[in-house]
């Protein structure tokens, strides 16, 4: 049996008891999380969330990157429609991890070797330094046209060997 069977399968075992048809469009939270897309990172599961609770944008290694920031300017957009024109809070929850893959793309040999290959610069995505790693990428949201300044922003570090995130920068507003 494929991996896309037994999970499949799984999916049936979920829909025999599920309830959610009638949940809303926007989440309960009204938040977005951004997080890397690690198997021992799901946010699902640290942060125990239930169908419905938030919205999770996952990539290597959680950073705010180009792809990133034109996804959550969209979905602001999106967001002020639906709440008719004046748009409500706005959460984003960055969390980035120890012993994250992305580190490696940090490795210059692994980046040039990437790039040959594929065209595809993974600089952007490395992790060098993971709490100044957060902060960047709270500024690199501040300081992008496209995304509100309404919208409250955090950054924390997961740390895969206890299973807690600490906080690296309080939840602010991106405007200040
Ligand atoms: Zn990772």
């Amino acid at each position: 049996m494929s991996n896309a069977q037994v999970l499949m399968n799984r999916n049936k075992v979920f829909a025999e008891t599920f309830d959610g048809a009638d949940l809303p469009l926007l989440p309960k939270f009204r938040t977005v999380i951004v997080t890397c897309g690690d198997a021992r990172v799901d946010p699902a599961k640290i942060l125990d969330l239930e169908l419905g609770d938030s919205v999770v944008m996952r990539n290597n290694g959680g950073r705010v990157t180009q792809q990133i920031i034109n996804e959550i300017g969209a979905l602001s957009l999106l967001v002020a429609k639906v709440d008719g024109g004046t748009p409500g809070p706005f959460e984003l929850i960055l969390i980035q991890h120890t012993h994250c893959g992305a580190e490696r793309f940090a490795d210059p040999n692994l980046q040039a070797m990437i790039k040959a290959k594929t065209g595809i610069d993974v600089s952007e995505q490395a992790i060098t330094n993971q709490e100044e790693n957060l902060q960047e990428d709270i500024e690199k949201l501040r300081s992008a046209p496209v995304i509100p300044d309404y919208v409250v922003a955090s950054a924390h570090l997961y740390d895969i060997k206890t299973g807690l995130a600490k906080e690296i920068v309080p939840p602010t507003r991106l405007g200040g």
